[in-house]
């Protein structure tokens, strides 16, 4: 514990506690509030103020807000609005302090009583941090009195400490009962509904409500697991004074979520102004000083304006966090609600749900098989393996569709090893019956982790397939974005015998360098190139100049899209090793497939040319 004498609190004017005057609240930003609706806290206030027999106390919060109590009673409001820093400091710091005559403290001897305070200044001051059940400071409980002490006896502190902990009881019960949150001592989301009404009934035919979220909600929980949830509660804190800062004056801050806030504004405010908009995303995105350890924050700012007729049965917070999600992944870090965007990110979670769904107890999922054929033989030589949705009311969803959105939902492992499971199994069965093919998967980015390869190996080896009956298709992007990672597990596939194909080669951004280092086996030009060459020189040149570079760096050449005939006799006539379109065949389902490989003619090939 920390013990000092000498402390005038008025010095600033604000926080000076004046036993004849009333105050109730005063607030370092200015705001002022109706009492501290605290379950039992004008009761622990009296007893701590009759037990260590003083006639000034006061509740002060890590925000700068803080509640007076004269003579065991609220007081009414105080004129003053500036804390002096001593309260600041007792609010944030976890030791309690003890100054028993604040006249003899050279720091504080000096400091006069608060303009226009009649009594004398307080001489005796103590302090007990206020602490939540989970350990987090809220503030500081304050009692003084105008007389020095000599001392403060064990009995006096032990009741100074139980009255601060009761206070930080009912201050998360006071959270339970959905009022404020124990964290910010900001309202909560049914004090900003009940606001809202309110706003409405002041006859205001609209307003703009604004949601601010910190960070998308997968970092902040990366940020929890990382730094500790003390941290994340000091982030918050600070997110809210930097947005109070901005807020125009008298308007209050909700935290609606664990890391999203809210504001009602005026309807006036942001039509007149969104250069605001700029400077409060600006604000946000400067580093934030946590604990010594600076941090940036990825902040989305999301605007709706209501009536309120929208407010009877809506639900503004969800409207409005849809404008804040997308604002968090813009560059200009906000955004106004937009109905279609809301639409399909509500399409989006119903196909999430139903694509989760498919992928362990229905059977709307699919693979249809497209042939590869050899070039110099004719013949097919491998089927690439493409996933099909079949919804029950939706019809068929294409692959374009449900594979982005299972990237996007971390499906994208599960679908994978779904698709790894079926099509193993269905190549087993072909191979059984004495066709000599080979079997290509589509993997995406979120599945090149190391466990990949065991994945594959055990699949392959539950349904007793050679490894060298598999390849596993990447885009030209995957392979380039991860490349030093990338190259090890590839290299350890490789090992096993798999091959390892680049697919929609030149759409991507990869340099020669790099593709000269992957340990893949072949190269699969993308189809735009192939389709291209009917009509475009240029794409025939790309193509037959791709096809030659790709050759000379060991790479197998597949060329894809041959949808015709003249295209498929074209890359007969190019460096190319294999072709895959149209033409040849269509995605097969898998009944499909057998006829076809026992009835196919076989392709012109080189041999025959
Ligand atoms: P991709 O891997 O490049 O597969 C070739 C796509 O081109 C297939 O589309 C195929 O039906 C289509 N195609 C083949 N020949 C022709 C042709 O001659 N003309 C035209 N216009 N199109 C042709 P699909 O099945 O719609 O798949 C689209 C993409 O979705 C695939 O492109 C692949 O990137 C992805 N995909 C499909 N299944 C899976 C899967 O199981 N896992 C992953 N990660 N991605 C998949
Ligand atoms: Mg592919
Ligand atoms: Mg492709």
């Amino acid at each position: 514990m920390r013990t000092t004498t000498g402390v005038d609190p008025g010095q600033h004017g604000g926080g000076q506690p004046d036993a004849r005057e009333s105050a109730v609240q005063t607030s370092a930003d200015g705001a002022s509030s109706e009492g501290f609706a605290v379950p039992g806290f004008d009761a622990v206030v009296r007893l701590v103020s009759r037990s260590l027999n003083v006639p000034l106390v006061a509740l002060v919060l890590h925000g700068g807000t803080a509640y007076w109590f004269a003579n065991g009673s609220a007081l009414p409001p105080h004129g003053s609005r500036v804390l002096h820093p001593l309260y600041m400091d007792a609010a944030r710091s976890l030791e309690p302090l003890v100054v028993l005559d604040t006249q003899a403290d050279d720091r504080f001897k000096d400091v006069t009583p608060a303009p226009g305070a009649s009594s004398g200044p307080v001489r005796f001051f103590a302090s007990e941090p206020v602490c939540s059940l989970t350990g987090q400071q809220i503030g500081a409980l304050c009692v003084m009195d105008l007389a020095p002490r000599v001392e403060l006896s064990e009995h006096e502190l032990t009741s100074l400490r139980d009255a601060a902990s009761l206070i930080g009881a009912g201050v998360v019960l006071r959270s339970y009962l959905g009022r404020t949150d124990p964290i910010t001592q900001l309202p909560h989301r049914y004090a900003f509904f009940d606001d809202l009404r309110r706003h409405f009934q002041d006859a205001a035919p609209l307003a703009w409500v604004i949601a601010i979220d910190v960070a998308p909600v997968q970092r902040f929980n990366a940020f929890i697991r990382a730094m500790g949830h003390a941290y994340a509660d000091e982030l918050m804190r600070a997110v809210a004074q930097r947005t109070l800062a901005w807020l125009p004056p008298d308007t209050r801050l909700y935290q609606v979520g664990a890391s999203r806030f809210a504001a009602v504004l005026p309807d006036r405010h942001v039509e007149a102004d969104t250069t605001r908009l700029d400077d409060l995303v600006a604000r946000l995105r400067e580093p934030f000083d946590c604990l010594g350890i600076p941090l940036t924050i990825q902040p989305g700012v999301g605007l709706l304006k209501i009536g309120e007729n929208e407010l009877r049965g809506g639900d503004p917070l969800r409207l409005v966090m849809n404008a804040s999600y997308a604002a968090q992944h813009s560059v200009r870090g906000w955004a106004v609600y937009d109905r279609q965007q809301d639409e399909l990110q509500r399409q989006e979670f119903f196909l999430v749900t139903e694509l989760a769904a498919a992928l362990t107890d229905r059977t709307e999922l699919d693979l249809h098989y497209q042939p590869r054929v050899d070039l110099d033989s004719g013949r097919c030589v491998a089927l690439e393996a493409l996933a099909r949705w079949h919804h029950p009311t939706l019809g068929l969803i294409p692959p374009s569709r449900f594979i982005a959105l299972a990237e996007r939902a971390g499906l994208m492992r599960s679908l994978t090893q779904w698709v790894l499971e079926h099509g193993v199994a269905q190549l087993a069965a072909w191979r059984r019956k004495g066709h000599d093919i080979k079997l290509s998967f589509n993997v995406s980015s979120t599945d090149l982790g190391a466990d990949l390869v065991n994945r594959v190996q055990q699949v392959a080896e539950r349904h007793k397939v050679g490894l060298d009956s598999l390849e596993l298709e990447f885009t030209e992007n995957t392979l380039m974005e991860h490349s030093a990672t990338t190259r090890r597990h590839l290299t350890a596939i490789r090992q096993l015998g798999a091959g390892i194909a680049i697919d929609d080669f030149g759409t991507g951004y990869s340099n020669l360098s790099a593709l000269r280092q992957m340990p893949a086996t072949s190269l699969k030009i993308d189809q735009s190139f192939v389709r291209g060459m009917g009509t475009s020189r240029h794409d025939e040149a790309i193509v037959r100049s791709v096809a030659d570079l790709a050759r000379s760096m060991g790479f197998r050449v597949v060329v894809e899209g041959v949808e015709t005939d003249h295209l498929y006799d074209s890359v007969l006539a190019m460096a190319c090793d294999e072709a895959q379109g149209f033409h040849i065949a269509r995605p097969l389902p898998p009944a499909d497939v057998l006829p076809w490989l026992t009835t196919h003619q076989g392709m012109p090939s080189r041999r025959v040319v």
